[in-house]
């Protein structure tokens, strides 16, 4: 009998209702016992509903009141000394990790947060010092299990696998991975022992790192935690699960180690089904087959899926068909939506419909299915699609040549033209484009959504609050612009909503980070520009002010990045098809009198590839040419800007500068600006604003961190390159916490200048 597997579930709830909770008790709203029985609530609902699916083993622990390797993190007492010491109750310890804290009980900064390998997903990278002790503290895990059971549902408890676990820790004391080996093969054996106690049958591992290029020296480090870890599982089974890539590395060695389940991705691992085919795989152990899309919205091709289980059965593999990743990165239900024609979402499936594929495969494995009406149907679904075709950007497409991916003149020649014509202070200061998104800004959407205000109206208003903003950017002394992005329910929806060959959905969330979601569009079709989309915010804006205003824009590879992107043509195809919309919208704003254009890349990194020998290849020569291909088109005298989010890439560093963009602003506060080091040793070109503190968090820098900072920068950027800014947009933020930040970060400014002079 065939069984089924999930890796992991949403949690954020089915109406986020877990977000609006945790929110609510960040503001003293809530008690601490409303928010866990929201949380309890969430849980019970999706174990039912898991199970009600005929789901064979279903995930606990999955769950999480913010981040899984923060849970993971505190699970193992990996709690840095200036978290313990504000004294707070444990809950509040652990948000003060995830957010950081100011009030009576101090001043501490969050944790680093990185992306979670190539999703939009964040997670809070856990930080060990030598003082720490790393041994087995918390109950999460076993409550959890604890919690389904009494519900009914006998759960597969996961947590991080220690490899990844120590593959992602922060080490910033002088001990290393090795110097815990010992501590995390006693802390897992213990986690073994008391599940072996609550008589859990199987226990999954995520070891997601095992996809990356691995060294010997990672091979071994994985072979000695787990010779020491499994050699104590007793009773307990113990599944490795590795998604977002293919095991290549390490195929043969992790079949060679005591695990009874091995989890591969049959999808994003390229070379997962050659390495099964042609090693074979190992005997009495199960193959957990990652066969369903974890990550994208398309129903799954049955005609595939079962051509690939015909073929691993032939080779006599116990197998249990499971998704590729954790359904965390899709949303939750189509049930909630409404609006879209059925003709598109008959192709969708989020996380409960793919509970549905993953039955109705284990149903069709086992008979003849060529003769079933679910078969037949599936395979007539993907003979074709309505709507999708636009010869006329297809055309566009093609006509592209090597000349439209070239500015002129050349960086070093504009940089002198833009000085002459800005006359910029040194040091200018500006932010990255929105302004806080307050109860105000989102009723007048929704008022004009439910048709209660009319298009003027709704105009009316955000034309207030611009002018209020420019208002109060002159009064703190800001130096280049923004109008806000009041508009903007989202960088990458408001510009999809305004361009041909998009879907919209009305619940479809993803969590990007703790509270955060995002509802990506869905590129359904070929993409063009139907129409300026922000040319009459910006010069309004720009009407008001004698300073420079920038022109606002998301850029071609995040808007793709954050998209649900179509699997019938390629990512770079549809990428330069954004590129050229974009394009258009650039060249008119520059004709309208803008003259600083923000172009956005916050997610270049995102689907850069985990293997470093992909990188170039699979991505960055084409993700680079789709930038470039935006602006090549400006006047010398023009300034483009580019924004990126979570600065991880000192090692694109040279992919950065080949951007040729005439700015460049990115997140620096929390990774302890360790990218000025590579942009000095690769002699960076672009002017650079890294930013100087951590809009993440509702905490306000002082004047002195901020020039901290700042002397900091300046030991590895030369002034004139420097610009003054906040890490990335403020529109989570509030309005008081805002202003505050940005009067000391105009304030800085003015002290480094003078002491610069
Ligand atoms: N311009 C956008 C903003 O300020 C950039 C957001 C981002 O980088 N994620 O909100
Ligand atoms: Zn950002």
């Amino acid at each position: 009998m065939m069984r089924t597997s999930i890796i992991g579930y949403p949690r954020v709830g089915e109406l986020r209702e877990l977000k609006f909770a945790t929110e609510k008790y960040f503001k003293e709203e809530i008690s601490v016992e409303e928010l866990q029985n929201t949380a309890k609530e969430i849980r019970k609902k999706q174990w039912k509903m898991q199970k009600d699916s005929g789901l064979d083993f279903i995930p606990s622990n999955d769950f999480s009141l913010y981040d899984n390797l923060l849970d993971t993190a505190v699970l193992f007492h990996i709690i840095p000394e200036r978290y313990i010491n504000l004294g707070l109750s444990e809950l509040d310890t652990y948000f003060a990790m995830a957010r950081g804290y100011q009030g009576e009980a101090g001043d501490v900064k969050a944790l680093a947060m990185k992306k979670w390998f190539n999703t939009n997903y964040h997670y809070m990278v856990p930080e060990i010092d030598d003082q720490i002790e790393l041994k087995l503290a918390g109950t999460k895990p076993f409550d959890e299990y604890e919690e389904a059971k009494e519900n009914g549902v006998l759960t597969k408890p996961v947590v991080t696998g220690a490899f990844t676990l120590l593959k992602l820790l922060r080490y910033i004391g002088s001990k290393t991975a090795e110097d815990y080996v010992e501590a995390v093969i006693e802390a897992y054996s213990n986690l073994l022992g008391k599940f072996s106690e609550l008589g859990t049958e199987w226990i999954q591992f995520d070891e997601p790192y095992l996809v990356h290029d691995l060294s010997t020296q990672d091979i071994l480090l994985l072979q000695k935690l787990y010779r020491g870890i499994l050699a104590s599982k007793k009773d307990v089974k113990v599944l490795a699960q590795t998604y977002f890539g293919d095991v290549r590395d390490c195929y043969q060695e992790l079949l060679a180690l005591d695990f009874d389940g091995i989890g591969l991705d049959f999808l994003e691992g390229k070379k997962t089904q050659e390495l099964v085919v042609s090693h074979g795989f190992a005997d009495g152990k199960v193959l957990f087959a990652g066969v369903v899309n974890g990550k994208n919205i398309w129903k799954n091709n049955y005609k595939d899926t079962l051509d690939l289980l015909d073929l691993l059965r032939q080779q006599e593999i116990e197998m249990v068909l499971s998704t590729s990743c954790s359904l965390l990165h899709v949303p939750y239900t189509l049930r909630n939506e409404t609006k879209l024609p059925k003709k598109y979402t008959a192709h969708f499936a989020f996380a409960e419909e793919k509970l549905v594929e993953l039955a109705e495969l284990k149903q069709l494995s086992e008979c003849e299915y060529e003769s079933s009406d679910k078969f037949k149907a599936n395979v007539l679904l993907f003979e074709g699609r309505p709507d999708c075709d636009n010869v006329a950007v297809q055309e566009n497409v093609e006509k592209i040549s090597d000349s439209d991916f070239v500015r002129v003149p050349e960086f070093s020649v504009r940089e002198n033209v833009q000085k002459e014509a800005f006359k910029l202070p040194l040091f200018p200061t500006t932010t990255i484009g929105s302004f806080p998104q307050t109860a105000d800004v989102k009723a007048n959407r929704t008022a004009f959504r439910k048709g209660e205000i009319n298009e003027e109206q709704y105009v009316a208003f955000y034309r207030q609050k611009i002018a209020a903003c420019v208002k109060q950017q002159e009064e703190i002394g800001l130096d280049v612009l923004v109008h806000g992005e009041y508009e903007r329910t989202d960088m990458v929806e408001y510009f999809g909503q305004q361009m041909s060959g998009y879907l919209f959905t009305e619940k479809a969330w993803v969590q990007s980070y703790g509270t955060r979601c995002v509802k990506p569009p869905v590129i359904w079709g070929d993409v063009s520009r139907i129409k300026p989309m922000t040319v009459a915010w910006s010069v309004y804006a720009q009407s008001l002010t004698d300073k420079p205003m920038k022109g606002m824009l998301t850029g071609p590879v995040t808007i793709l990045n954050w998209s649900f992107p179509r699997e019938d043509i390629s990512l770079k195809e549809s990428t330069y098809q954004i590129a050229l919309a974009i394009r258009e919208e650039v060249l008119d704003l520059e004709a309208n009198g803008i003259q600083i254009i923000q172009i956005d890349e916050a997610a270049l990194r995102e689907k850069l590839p985990l293997r470093k020998s992909d990188w170039y290849g699979e991505y960055l020569n084409w993700a680079i040419p789709a930038f470039r291909l935006v602006h090549s088109g400006v006047k010398a005298e023009t300034q483009i800007h580019t924004h990126m989010c979570y600065s991880e890439f000192t090692d694109i560093i040279q992919a950065i500068d080949d951007m040729d963009a005439d700015v460049i602003t990115f997140e620096a506060s929390r990774s302890d600006l360790l990218i000025l080091d590579a942009l000095k040793e690769n002699n960076f070109k672009t002017e650079v604003g890294p930013g100087v503190y951590d809009i993440h968090s509702p905490r306000v820098p002082s004047v002195q961190e901020i020039k901290n900072a700042l002397d900091q920068m300046l030991k590895k950027i030369s002034p004139e390159k420097l610009w003054i800014n906040p890490d990335c947009g403020l529109k989570t933020r509030g309005d008081a916490e805002t202003t505050a930040s940005l009067k000391n970060l105009v304030e800085a400014a003015k002290e480094i200048r003078d002491e610069n002079c």
